[in-house]
């Protein structure tokens, strides 16, 4: 089952290089049936910006506190009730202060929209020109809203999608907007498994949320808590029990939710439990996985990773102009990574480079290595595991190496 990712190239539409590479490795790090294929502005349609995208208010919508007196209670003894209802059942009856949590920023004061239409229309139109298959899904991803203020929709193909990748900020704290777009994408995917028609669809998601990936999360700070459980309840399991559909798909769709979950909760709680996620190196070319974040792997290109592990395996921290000391140990470090043609050569070449303290070389592989930690982990958590020290004095990881295990 192939899913192509695509984006617009229009600006106010495109998703950036680095959201659309995140999203698209998070995803492809799941393992089954579904292949998530990139076209990453490899085919820009030529649509013009549309007419019928307009600027619209955002409504502010002012939250209002109700005092109200308690009465206390004049009985001391207590009844037999009947229940009439099953809601006189299953309510629990009280005042409760319904504070809604506070959006993490102040809403926008205006934003662009379009209708659905012209989402469909680029997929479709993607399709056309690139001659995919029928039986292929295809997904674009838009930073431009939607008339209906919905997070994504499936089209009238029920093979075309869009999922609106701006704003996150706005409903979720602290959260990369990798993982609400991820989520977005296998949620799409799991209707399409689920349901044959979009009335069949409306009627199969929830209104009342429950935790559940089918919520419809009418107010868009709902989806807080289905990403939180990254659940698929009871009703919506045997409709596709029922529906017989391929299991490796519908677990391969779950594993992306349990990753999201797992990243969710890690990265809220790592303010208050100051724990780091455990660290893997894994296989031959030793590659990065943050086990603690769903096992979110973190690339780093051949001298990226020499360097990085070089002071993974130096606690104690390394001066940056005694590097030059630690040639081959470096040397050795790229050459199991990096399978340039021209071999000994190039590899003696590049640590030169690296090493040489007047090229600058050494302090641009640090500044990328600090922005990839940063992009995949957040700021607070990635500072454990930063190349860093003050000035003049050896550089170190911080994280302490019983958080480190090498499985290779
Ligand atoms: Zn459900």
């Amino acid at each position: 089952m192939k899913v192509h990712l695509i984006t617009s190239s229009l600006d106010g539409e495109v998703v950036k290089s680095d959201l659309f590479d995140n999203v698209l490795s998070f995803l492809q790090q799941s393992s089954g049936p579904i292949q998530f294929i990139p076209a990453w502005q490899a085919h820009p349609h030529l649509l013009d910006t549309p007419s019928f995208s307009i600027q619209r208010p955002v409504e502010i919508k002012a939250s209002f506190k109700i005092e109200k007196e308690v009465a206390r209670p004049t009985k001391t003894n207590f009844f037999t009730r009947s229940i009439a209802h099953v809601k006189d059942f299953l309510e629990q009856k009280g005042e409760i202060n319904d504070t809604k949590e506070e959006l993490p920023k102040a809403p926008p004061a205006e934003e662009r929209f379009s209708p659905w239409v012209y989402f469909f229309e680029i997929c479709a139109m993607y399709r056309m020109r690139n001659e995919i298959p029928d039986e292929d899904h295809v997904f674009l991803l838009t930073a431009l809203a939607n008339d209906k203020n919905w997070f994504g929709s499936i089209g009238p193909s029920g093979r075309d999608y869009f999922v609106h990748t701006a704003n996150w900020e706005y409903f979720l704290k602290d959260t990369d907007s990798r993982f609400p777009i991820a989520y977005e994408v296998v949620v799409w995917l799991l209707r399409h498994q689920m349901f044959s028609s979009r009335v069949e669809m409306m009627n199969g998601i929830h209104a009342t949320p429950r935790g559940c990936a089918n919520d419809f999360c009418q107010d868009k700070q709902q989806i807080q808590l289905k990403m939180r459980t990254g659940d698929v309840c009871s009703t919506c399991l045997n409709i596709l029990q029922v529906k017989g559909r391929e299991p490796l798909i519908i677990a391969q769709i779950m594993d992306v939710f349990e990753r999201v979950r797992l990243n969710v909760l890690f990265r809220e709680r790592a303010a208050i439990l100051k724990r780091p996620s455990r660290l893997e190196v894994r296989g031959f070319t030793r590659k990065l996985f943050f086990t603690d974040l769903g096992n979110l792997e973190v690339s780093l290109n051949p001298k990226e990773k020499t360097i990085f592990l070089f002071f993974l395996n130096h606690p104690e921290g390394v001066l940056l102009s005694h590097m030059v000391d630690h040639r081959s140990e470096l040397e050795q470090l790229y050459s199991f990574f990096s399978n340039t043609s021209g071999g000994g050569q190039r590899i003696s070449e590049a640590i030169d480079l690296l090493v040489n303290p007047t090229e600058g070389n050494l302090q641009q592989v640090l500044s990328r290595i600090k922005r990839k930690l940063e992009s995949n982990l957040g700021v607070e958590l990635a500072k454990h595991y930063l190349i860093s020290g003050p000035h003049g004095e050896p550089k170190r990881i911080a994280i302490d190496r019983e958080f480190v295990t090498y499985n290779i």
